[in-house]
């Protein structure tokens, strides 16, 4: 079996191309933005990261040094991406009680927490919007000097129409948008022109604003990219990725900025998770308040690695349907992939027979093919179950494999701590539900064992009676 270039989908060319270093380029610049710091992050948002991580430890399976950088977006995002709305700061401030500092401390926290719990490598470098106003300031210094901004009565714009490639990115129909103009689009000269730099109010003294050369306000929200990633990384990055939802505009828009200050190519590659739905439609958002976080799976008894499984046994462009029962069916297989692995903690070998260098390539080349992580994981599930290598090797290969999909395989996993109340809820349930069985009341009775499972209790009936334990 050929070993593969990794070959990754490259959102600008809308094609697989096989991923490179340029000539006298050490380490693979990749950006990664990162979370709005307002409120917990959900398991969509994760999915996205765990995707991210995929692709992290996948460059450095094929050899490659990673400086990653993640930035915290802690000022700027208004509630909608198009400049208008509410401060998500201000308004977890608000939900919250809290100062707006305190806010982002808190969720900045919170998120680094999710991270570890799923195993997701920290970047080399996190950096936070509030730390590089200068930087932000001086980019948008850089292009008022070139002629690519404007002034309204609210703020500094750019003018999307002096880039001549602004729809290359996302393919936006330029005359559908133009036709659409009727829009309310305020002072703006077009719809698609964005804030650089915001007023404040002039009535009104913000709760996060700086000077600037233009007056106190602060930055739009897509500056912060632009000017942290080229701060962190150069002016030109290898890969830059987020989610799907950033294409059309925070992204076009840092490609349009960045590009006009440095008149250089943005970044070579552009990468994007697809998003994780709830009931097959996007209504998992940040903004309206309904989502599911990883400490609600928690609580409902769920070890993350289940949800890391899940996340990686569809692909990263797919859009994957987030539901119970298929998270039972993750808890389900990650036991399964666990027992077969097991056996090999603790033993030490390499990888030397031609079998077993033969299944390392198979793994190579899945991952190749775009991250292909679920035709990864049937990979290791078949050479789990091939008696030709010795288990020493096998042991080698779970360790080598796992480095990539980072499931904690060679860990025994621990136990979630459970409370008394707890304990004493699920014995209560345990308990009617046995009295339903005893009448015969069977819907009852399956109700009572949705309900069990629903907070992390899987009971099996014998002969013995009924056992349960957590999951
Ligand atoms: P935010 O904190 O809202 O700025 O989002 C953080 C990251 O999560 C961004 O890369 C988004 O594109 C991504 N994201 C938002 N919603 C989802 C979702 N439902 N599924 C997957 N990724 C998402
Ligand atoms: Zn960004």
């Amino acid at each position: 079996m050929t070993k593969k270039t990794l070959s990754l989908y490259n959102t600008a060319s809308r094609a697989k191309e096989n991923f490179t270093l340029p000539e006298g380029i050490p380490e693979v610049r990749l950006y990664a933005c990162g979370p709005t710091v307002y409120h917990y992050a959900h398991i969509g948002n994760l999915r996205t990261y765990l995707f991210e991580d995929l692709l992290r430890r996948s460059l450095e399976y094929f050899g490659f040094k990673v400086r990653h950088v993640v930035n915290i977006t802690d000022v700027g995002h208004l509630t909608s991406d198009e400049d208008e709305g509410e401060d998500k700061m201000e308004k977890g401030a608000t939900r919250t009680g809290q100062s707006v500092w305190e806010v982002a401390e808190f969720y900045t926290q919170k998120f680094k927490e999710d991270l570890e719990l799923l195993n997701i490598l920290p970047p080399t470098v996190w950096c936070k919007a509030t730390d590089y106003i200068k930087e932000q300031i001086q980019l948008i210094e850089n292009l008022e000097k070139k002629g690519y901004t404007y002034k309204t009565s609210d703020g500094i714009y750019f003018d999307s129409m002096k880039f001549p490639k602004y729809t290359e990115f996302a393919r936006l129909d330029i005359v559908g948008l133009k036709s659409g103009a009727r829009i309310d689009i305020g002072e703006k000269k077009f719809a698609t022109d964005f804030a650089l730099w915001k007023f404040s109010p002039k009535d009104k003294k913000r709760a996060m604003e700086w000077d600037s050369p233009w007056g106190v306000g602060f930055p739009g929200w897509h500056i912060e990219c632009s000017a942290m990633s080229m701060s962190l990384l150069g002016e030109t990055l290898d890969i830059h990725c987020g989610g799907t939802d950033h294409i059309r505009v925070h992204h076009t828009n840092e490609i349009a900025q960045s590009e006009c200050a440095t008149g250089k190519l943005f970044s070579r590659f552009w990468m994007h998770g697809e998003f994780l739905r709830e009931n097959n439609t996007d209504k998992m958002s940040k903004s309206s308040g309904e989502f599911l976080t990883l400490d609600a799976l928690v609580r409902k008894g769920f070890d993350p690695m289940a949800y890391r499984l899940f996340a990686l046994t569809s692909h990263y462009r797919n859009y994957l349907n987030f539901s119970w029962e298929a998270m039972g069916n993750a808890v389900d297989s990650l036991g399964a992939l666990r027992r077969k692995t097991d056996p090999f903690i603790g033993i030490e070998g390499n990888v030397k027979s031609v079998e077993a260098r033969e299944w390392s390539s198979a793994f190579k080349n899945a991952i190749a093919d775009d991250l292909n992580s679920s035709a990864a994981i049937g990979v290791l599930n078949l050479m789990l179950a091939d008696s030709s290598i010795e288990d020493c090797e096998k042991a080698a290969l779970i360790k080598e494999f796992d480095g990539v999909l980072g499931l904690r395989l060679l860990n025994k996993p621990e136990k979630v701590k459970r409370s008394a109340k707890e304990e004493a809820m699920a014995k209560e349930l345990i308990e009617k539900r046995n009295v339903a069985r005893i009448a015969k009341n069977w819907a009852e009775s399956d109700r009572l064992r949705d309900e069990l499972l629903s907070i992390g209790v899987v009971i099996k009936d014998g002969k013995n009676g009924t056992e349960w334990e957590w999951k």
